[in-house]
């Protein structure tokens, strides 16, 4: 089997056909070893943000989207959780509002981009502005279509500079979105989690994986890749997500600082 990392890259410049990506595909991995995987995973997760921590030059950008149900949240909750919260920023992106609305769109999201030696998770991010700006033509088109280059700029410039930056497109189908807004209807847990703006959204779902595309096609680089995540089931995409992951941060072959100290010249009385 290929890793999951060569299997749910977008090569850059590939077309990408929604329509014809399997999002219950499991890779032939089970479920019982998934968990004990993900477990893995996490362990090492855990070891390489430490590493980010005490190396202190670089920052590791995760950029998570998704449709309505996708399993944001989710995947924040079982896939960082191992993390320490001094060393993490999540940033969810909201529709914009007060000083936000009185900059260019990229503003809020380069304040959120957190300093060396942390990790960063966007929940949603700069991709609404060519995703649900697009659908529902809150600019005009002669100004999200110059957005795909000013994002792949943007993230040039990022990755120049010592941010990398991994991106995941959680895909579910239409069903599975359908069966995630039954349950949270009927379970009263989850029941506050259901808005009505969701279902209207449901509505756009055809222009939404347009534009999904449009998004992979244009905006997965060398630099700044997108996976797309099957994420019909849960703990797959936990799975791929995490691995995924822990191989990026692998590849960034990071080194604990050398001590300030002259170790052999310190005596203990
Ligand atoms: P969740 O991310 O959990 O769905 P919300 O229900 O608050 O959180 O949804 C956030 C909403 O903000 C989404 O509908 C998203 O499309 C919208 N949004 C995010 N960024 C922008 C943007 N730049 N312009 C317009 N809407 C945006």
């Amino acid at each position: 089997m290929k890793p999951l990392s060569k299997e749910l890259l977008v090569r850059p410049g590939a077309k990408f056909n929604l329509s014809e990506f399997d999002p219950a595909d499991t890779h032939g991995v089970d479920k019982e070893t998934a968990i004990s995987q993900l477990q893995k995973n996490l362990d090492r997760l855990c070891v390489l943000q430490y590493l980010l921590y005490a190396e202190a030059q670089r920052t590791v950008l995760v950029v998570l989207q998704g449709i309505d149900a996708a399993g944001k949240d989710g995947t924040i909750r079982h896939v960082m959780s191992g993390l320490n919260p001094q060393g993490v920023r999540v940033t969810p992106f909201k529709v914009p509002e007060g000083a936000e609305t009185r900059h260019d769109y990229l503003w809020r999201v380069h304040n959120a981009v957190p300093e060396f030696g942390q990790m960063g998770i966007f929940n949603r991010s700069h991709y609404e502005d060519v995703l649900v700006v697009r659908v529902h033509n809150l600019v005009p088109k002669s100004v999200w279509s110059k957005r795909y280059d000013q994002i792949n700029d943007f993230e040039r410039m990022l990755t120049e500079n010592r941010v990398h930056i991994v991106k995941f497109l959680l895909y579910i189908d239409k069903d599975e979105q359908a069966r995630r807004f039954r349950e949270r209807l009927e379970d009263k847990t989850k029941r506050w989690k259901f808005s009505p703006a969701d279902l209207k959204e449901r509505e756009y779902w055809d222009d939404y994986m347009a534009a999904y595309e449009d998004v992979l096609h244009k905006c997965s680089t060398a630099n700044a890749p997108w996976y797309v995540i099957p994420a019909n089931k849960k703990w797959f995409r936990n799975l791929a997500v995490s691995q995924i992951l822990c191989g990026e941060m692998e590849a960034m072959k990071m080194k604990y600082p050398k001590p300030l100290a002259d170790l052999s010249a310190i005596k203990f009385e």
